[in-house]
């Protein structure tokens, strides 16, 4: 990092995250890839001398006003609505009283006590816009997803983002100084769909924990699960709602019996997660396909995981599904990878980023049943491909790190602070 960047390197930055904490357990309800982002690029800011406090919604009353994620980055629950989780429908009614919330922890600091504003998600920018005009300090925004992108990709049965979203996330796009994009793809959406000014939009990748995800004994970790040592494993990892698409895994696998290209006996397939958004209201929905579709017997659902113990199933697993109608970046595919399993993955949003098709799995267009069970089926034939995919998936995987998304976020809080100084009016001083 050079010298002006240094100089220019915020001492504490405030980071909102309003509806979703990294405290949380990622991987089920409102918790997944921003959780992660948050937790581990905070982390890393901090151990370059940042100071970071996270601001996120009281949900329980249990929690106390400020926790700490690590040394350096202190959590504050903001109170703002009922002590219990709230719908993404019910959050916009509490922005108010979540914006006094920040206003009020920083006013009783001393003064200039943030240099800067991140934001994560449409409802954070809100916030973020008017913390950033009352404290002259630039505010950096990251959407990670969009509500124009997701509704034009949705799942049979899903419900549309609202207005209010997009009308919102509009004003956030307008307000912004910076807005990190993960893929190019985010970045022309954003000045594309929403007309962002180019030069404010940095692509940023994210990246994966290298030390948690990493190759390993694949027999151990199938034995600890008590799976079958020789049977063919599929898996999904992920939030289980509909725009994850968990049943195009589920048909494909009905499909790769249905066509015998492997035995029931050699079959395992895994879903992990628990369920999230419109999911909510239909939590049994994908025990019901299993059901309908007769795979009950080698369909086994788990919990959402913590590191250690995701990064087991990620190596149990052949192949690691990611069918998404829709993914901003898809870190799941990247953290499979990072384990030395190949990902077949639908080829829309960042997708095409986290996975190289053909070196480190297969892209798959669209979500037809016969499609993904043709892809499914040449790697279940191919144990040679497979291992060939897997080590190029480490090789893919390797390329990213939240180090290096640590950097270019530093990068960007520096010339984010540039340009606010650039355009504060000049003082003359006459002598
Ligand atoms: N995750 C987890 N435990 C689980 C399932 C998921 O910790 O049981 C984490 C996973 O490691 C990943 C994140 O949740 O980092 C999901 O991020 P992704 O970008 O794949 O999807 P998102 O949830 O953001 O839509």
């Amino acid at each position: 990092m050079n010298g002006v960047t240094q100089l220019h390197r915020p001492r504490r930055v405030a980071v909102l995250s309003v509806h979703t904490s990294p405290l949380e357990q990622p991987g089920t309800g409102d918790a997944g890839g921003l959780n992660v982002y948050v937790s581990q690029t905070t982390r890393r800011l901090a151990a370059h001398g940042v100071a970071v406090e996270v601001f996120t919604r009281a949900t329980s009353s249990d929690l106390p006003p400020v926790a700490e994620l690590a040394p350096g980055v202190l959590v504050r629950h903001v109170t703002a609505g009922p002590y219990e989780p709230l719908t993404r429908a019910e959050l916009p009614g509490q922005l108010c009283a979540f914006t006094a919330g920040v206003l009020r922890a920083e006013a009783r600091q001393e003064p200039g006590h943030y240099d800067l504003v991140h934001s994560h998600y449409w409802l954070s920018g809100q916030v973020g816009w008017l913390a950033r005009d009352r404290w002259g300090v630039p505010l950096v925004h990251t959407a990670h997803t969009l509500a124009k992108v997701k509704n034009a990709a949705l799942a049979e049965g899903d419900t549309p983002e609202p207005r209010v979203r997009v009308i919102g996330e509009q004003q956030v796009v307008d307000e912004a100084d910076q807005l990190i994009a993960n893929t190019a793809v985010e970045a022309g959406q954003l000045t594309d769909l929403y007309g962002a000014d180019p030069d404010k939009v940095r692509t940023i990748a994210p990246g994966v924990d290298l030390d948690c995800f990493r190759p390993g004994d694949r027999a151990a970790d199938r034995a600890a699960l008590g799976l079958p040592a020789g049977a063919l494993v599929l898996a999904f990892v992920g939030r289980v709602q509909p725009l994850k698409a968990p049943d195009v895994l589920l048909r494909a696998a009905a499909e790769l019996l249905a066509r015998g290209v492997v035995a029931r006996s050699e079959l395992r397939v895994l879903f992990v997660g628990g369920p999230s958004g419109t999911g909510l209201e239909q939590p049994a929905a994908l025990q019901e396909l299993a059901v309908a579709l007769g795979v009950t017997d080698v369909v086994r659902f788990l919990p959402p995981q913590v590191g250690p113990d995701l990064a087991r199933v990620y190596r149990a697993a052949d192949v690691v599904a990611v069918p998404s109608h829709n993914e901003s970046f898809g870190l799941v595919a990247l953290e499979a990878q990072a384990c030395g399993t190949p990902v077949v993955a639908a080829a829309v949003g960042g997708l095409p980023v986290a996975v190289a098709d053909g070196r480190s799995g297969v892209l798959v267009r669209g979500h037809a049943t016969a499609d993904w069970a043709d892809a499914l089926g040449v790697l279940a034939r191919e144990p040679r491909r497979r291992a060939a995919l897997g080590e190029g998936a480490v090789r893919h995987a390797r390329s990213f790190s939240w180090d290096r998304t640590t950097d270019a976020l530093l990068a960007a809080y520096a010339d984010a602070a540039r340009a606010l100084r650039r355009s504060l009016p000049r003082v003359e001083v006459a002598v």
